[in-house]
């Protein structure tokens, strides 16, 4: 009895010997097809039995060709994570379908830890019922350990490893990126540069191991206030950098203010005692437009330096404050120390 309609009835064991048969059959007259699999082939009947199989599928199992044929059922020779409730052997057997499965985990005796990519078709006689299934399995265990290391290793690439932000050089080609979508679809995005104030007393009072600790703390308090669309980056030894996305002037203070005032408000422990720490910010707004002539990495190059001078005057004016460049009036050299005049901003209420 082969299986029509979608149904898995369960079967006498003659039934099942005759559908082995008619599998077996069907195997043999399709041989020359099946030699040219690179891949482990099996051919299952409905009652998870393997009935036909090549070298490559004796070799992943780890089972010879007499003990494949001894053991017999599918999930017991090659355990998926889906065996057995939801073995793909049954699933195309019962749904008359292919199956492709391009992640699928298990083990065999070959192989304990097992990733494979696991392909299959129904097996169906001339006329129409379903007879079993021919499933391919490729073992890519090594190529997935080697996709996992190199994705570990992008993501080290590009990561700071005390803080988990990006780094440097990721932050400055984002920037680029950034400003050219930027330009492009005229809508201006902001920089906010924040330094934590008199670090080197922190590391000087409390220990190198202490400064450690606080500068994780404040990178987490920065993840933790921008939004999914910005991005966070350690810029320099307790220098930090965040790309507000689709931010304007105002919108840039409104960010810088929350977080200085977040730092500020909050007791930093490390081993028993309290550290005090604040932090001081300068932003900067890109509004470029796009032109032949304009050239990015110049106008990022611009726009670092633009916020660099806005954290300057926050330092100057007495740190923990924060500072827009596009509202200080007389943009002098920063190495000069006298303040210039400023316009209004909330942040000199303090
Ligand atoms: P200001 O308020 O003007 O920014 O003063 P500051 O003391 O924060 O700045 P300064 O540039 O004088 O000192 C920065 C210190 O940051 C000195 C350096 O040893 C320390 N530092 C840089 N990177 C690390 C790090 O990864 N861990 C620790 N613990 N300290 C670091
Ligand atoms: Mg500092
Ligand atoms: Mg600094």
């Amino acid at each position: 009895m082969a299986i029509q309609n979608n149904t898995l009835p369960s079967q006498s064991n003659d039934e099942k010997a005759a559908d082995t048969q008619a599998l077996k059959a069907w195997a043999k007259n399709h041989k020359g097809l099946l030699e040219v699999l690179l891949d482990a082939y099996c051919i299952v009947s409905p009652s998870n039995q393997v009935v036909d199989f090549n070298v490559a599928f004796t070799e992943l199992c780890g089972e010879s060709y007499r003990k494949i044929l001894k053991i017999g059922n599918f999930c017991e020779l090659l355990n998926t994570e889906l065996c057995p409730h939801q073995c793909p052997a049954k699933q195309i057997a019962t749904s008359g379908r292919a199956l492709r499965l391009d992640e699928l985990s298990g083990a065999s005796k070959a192989y304990p830890q097992l990733q494979m990519i696991l392909a299959g078709v129904p097996v169906v006689a001339e006329d129409g019922n379903i007879l079993g299934s021919l499933i391919t399995i490729r073992n890519v265990s090594a190529e997935s350990e080697l996709q996992k290391k190199y994705d570990e290793r992008k993501v080290e690439s590009v990561t700071d490893g005390l803080t988990r932000l990006f780094n440097k050089a990721f932050m400055e080609d984002m920037l680029i990126r950034t400003a050219k979508t930027s330009m492009r679809e005229i809508r201006g995005f902001s920089v906010a540069m924040c330094d934590i104030d008199h670090f080197k007393k922190v590391n000087d009072t409390y220990g190198h191991q202490a400064g450690d600790y606080v500068l994780v703390t404040v990178a987490q308090m920065l993840a933790g206030e921008t939004r999914e669309s910005d991005l966070v980056g350690r810029f320099g030894g307790e220098e930090f950098i965040v790309i507000l996305s689709n931010s304007d002037v105002a919108g840039a203070l409104i960010f810088a203010e929350r977080f200085r005032n977040r730092v500020a408000n909050t007791q930093i422990f490390f081993e028993g005692k309290k550290i005090p720490v604040t932090v001081s910010l300068g932003t900067a707004t890109f509004l470029e437009k796009w032109s032949p002539d304009i050239n990015a990495e110049r106008c990022v190059k611009e726009l670092i330096n633009k916020a660099d001078t806005a954290l300057y005057y926050s330092k100057a004016n007495g740190r923990n404050q924060v500072r827009q460049f596009e509202k200080i009036e007389s943009k002098q050299d920063p190495t000069d120390k006298t303040m210039p005049s400023e316009k209004a901003t909330p942040s000199e209420k303090k």
